[in-house]
C-alpha cells in the first residue's frame, strides 16, 4: 500500500493489489530465513540452493533471486559466481580483527564523551537503555541485537568525529552479523546491566571506570561468541521450512 499526497495536499491510500501480495510473500521468505539463520537452524557456509528454497516456499526462482539479493544486501547472505548464494560467514579471524579495532576505538570513544560531562548526553544514553530493555522483555531478538550494536553508534555520533563514526558503523554492522551467525541463541548480544553500569560511571564523573567498562564488555560480547562452528554445507532445507 503507498501513501500519496494529491495536488490540494490531502493524504489518500492505493492499493496496489497483486503487487503487494508478492511483495508480503517476498517479505514472509525474508523474515523465515532470517529466523532460521537467527535461530541458528542455518549456519554460516550454508549454501542456499534457488531450486529447492523455490520448491519448499512454492514461487518461481525469480522470486527467491529477490530474497537473496536482500540478504545479500545486508551481508547476510554472500553470492559466489558460478557457485551459488551461501549463509555468509565471517572468518574467526575477521571476528577477532574486529573485536581488536573496536577494543581500541570504543574505551577512547568513551573518555572523550565522559570528559564532555553534557547530562544530555546521559538523558539519551538512558532512554536508549531503556528501549533494549523493552525489546529484551518482549523477547524481539532481532532488536536486541540491533539496539546493542545501536548504543555503540550512538556514543560514536554523540561524540560527532564524522570518520570514527564512518567506522564504528562498519564495525558495528560486521559485529552484528557475527553475532547473528555466531552467538548461542538466547545469549543476549549485549548484558543490558554493562550499557547501564558505562552510563553511571559517566554520571559519577570516573572517566577512566567508564572507559574499563567498555573494555571489559567488548571482552565479554567476544567470549560469548562460539566461533568454533563448523563450515557446514548441506543441510536438509525441506526438514527446517518444510
Ligand atoms: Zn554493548
Amino acid at each position: 500500500m503507498f501513501i500519496e499526497k494529491d495536488p490540494s495536499g490531502a493524504r489518500k491510500v492505493r492499493s496496489t493489489g497483486q503487487i503487494l501480495g508478492t511483495a508480503d510473500k517476498l517479505d514472509a521468505i525474508y523474515e523465515r530465513i532470517f529466523t532460521a539463520v537467527m535461530e541458528h537452524r542455518l549456519i554460516p557456509g550454508t549454501r542456499l540452493v534457488e531450486e529447492k528454497l523455490a520448491g519448499v516456499f512454492k514461487v518461481n526462482r525469480t522470486r527467491i533471486r529477490e530474497v537473496l539479493a536482500r540478504l545479500a544486501y545486508e551481508g547476510i547472505v554472500a553470492t559466489i559466481p558460478h557457485r551459488g548464494a551461501f549463509v555468509a560467514s565471517p572468518s574467526v579471524e575477521e571476528a577477532r580483527h574486529v573485536f581488536q579495532a573496536r577494543r581500541i576505538l570504543e574505551p577512547a570513544l568513551i573518555r572523550s564523551l565522559a570528559a564532555r560531562g553534557d547530562k544530555k548526553d546521559l538523558k539519551r544514553l538512558h532512554a536508549h537503555v531503556a528501549r533494549e530493555r523493552a525489546a529484551r522483555e518482549s523477547g524481539d531478538k532481532r532488536a536486541v541485537i540491533r539496539l546493542s550494536g545501536e548504543f555503540h553508534l550512538l556514543i560514536a555520533e554523540m561524540v560527532a568525529s564524522p570518520p570514527l563514526i564512518k567506522l564504528m558503523r562498519e564495525l558495528a554492522s560486521i559485529t552484528c552479523l557475527i553475532i547473528l551467525l555466531y552467538d548461542s541463541p538466547n545469549v543476549p548480544a549485549c548484558p543490558n546491566h554493562e550499557h547501564t553500569d558505562i552510563i553511571m560511571a559517566m554520571e559519577r564523573g570516573e572517566i577512566d571506570a567508564a572507559s574499563a567498562i567498555m573494555l571489559g564488555h567488548l571482552d565479554h560480547i567476544e567470549a560469548t561468541l562460539d566461533l568454533s562452528l563448523p563450515e557446514n554445507t548441506d543441510v536438509d532445507l525441506d526438514a527446517i521450512f518444510g
